[in-house]
């Protein structure tokens, strides 16, 4: 069986590789078929294309948006996007000006607590012209002596109800699957276990996914337990939805799963790269 990861994270995001290193990292691993997904952009996808080109890699070029839904934030990956089309570029445009616009917000958060210097120092961490997220903050604070490491900063701070939190307004989620699908990608829920959501508002989500044009869902993810990712393959298959599978990998050392190295998705499930030329 093919090794497919198509969820991660590189230098053009909140990731610790380059593009190139990325792609290096997971021939290393076995992955055979990856998709680079950065968070609201896609500059690192023409260097990854190259790179997999050398490693015989099948690339599939990816992102993952940030919207809001009902007052929560989710994570919408596309997959099979093409990062020129007009309006999903302009879309990534904004959200991530908006980005620049909250790493403020989440500066002053930290300077009313007499942490100073934040934001140059998630500037830093994000290097020039990238955009700018949490990430980028919680590597600061650890390198600053404020917590052991990136998750432990995400229990104590830049989150709701803990210094440096600054609530923010990302697309809505018709938006970006709208820019996914006109692009020609596939879209994907990330990580539905993660969403702090009851169980008839997961559904009200799942169907109004399907609803917009949504394709598919994450089953194994690096966020999901076995249980989680049992309980989301059934849901692919009542509501006949593709299931997906990433490590969602951000660097060495602050990965729950290496690249390619999470279960594979149920028998059952219809991968959402059945019908990919190479893939399938
Ligand atoms: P942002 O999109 O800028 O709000 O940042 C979200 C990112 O922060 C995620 O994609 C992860 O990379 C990181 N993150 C969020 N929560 C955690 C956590 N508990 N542990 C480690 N990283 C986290
Ligand atoms: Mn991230
Ligand atoms: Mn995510
Ligand atoms: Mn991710």
């Amino acid at each position: 069986m093919l090794n497919i990861d198509l969820h991660c994270h590189s230098t053009a995001s909140d990731g610790l590789l380059s593009p190139t290193q990325l792609v290096e990292h997971a021939a290393t691993q076995g992955v055979a078929v990856l998709a680079l997904t950065d968070h609201d952009d896609v500059a690192g996808l023409d260097e990854a294309r190259r790179a997999a080109v050398e490693k015989n890699i099948v690339f599939i070029n990816g992102v993952e948006i940030s919207v809001n839904w009902r007052g929560q934030t989710l994570h919408i990956v596309g997959l099979g996007i093409d990062p020129e089309h007009p309006q999903l570029a302009q879309g990534l445009t904004s959200i991530r000006e908006g980005r620049t616009v909250r790493a403020g917000k989440i500066a002053a958060q930290l300077d009313k607590f007499g942490i100073h210097g934040s934001f140059e120092g998630a500037c830093r961490n994000a290097g020039n012209g990238h955009l700018i997220g949490r990430l980028h903050f919680a590597r600061f604070l650890v390198q600053q002596g404020y917590a052991k490491d990136v998750r432990s900063v995400f229990k104590k701070y830049l989150v709701k109800g803990k210094p440096g939190y600054a609530p923010h307004q990302w697309a809505p989620l018709s938006d970006a699957i709208d820019w996914i699908r006109n692009s020609g990608g596939r879209a994907v829920i990330a990580h539905p276990g993660r969403y702090k959501l009851g169980k008839g508002a997961l559904d009200e989500l799942l169907l109004e996914f399907r609803t917009l044009g949504g394709e598919a869902i994450e089953v194994i993810t690096a966020s999901h337990t076995p249980e989680q990712s049992m309980l989301f393959a059934r849901h692919s298959q009542r509501l006949g939805l593709l299931a997906s599978r990433g490590s969602d990998f951000h660097g060495p050392g602050e990965s729950y799963f290496d690249l390619g190295r999470m279960p594979p998705l149920p028998d059952y499930c219809k991968p959402v790269w059945h019908d990919w030329k190479g893939a399938a």
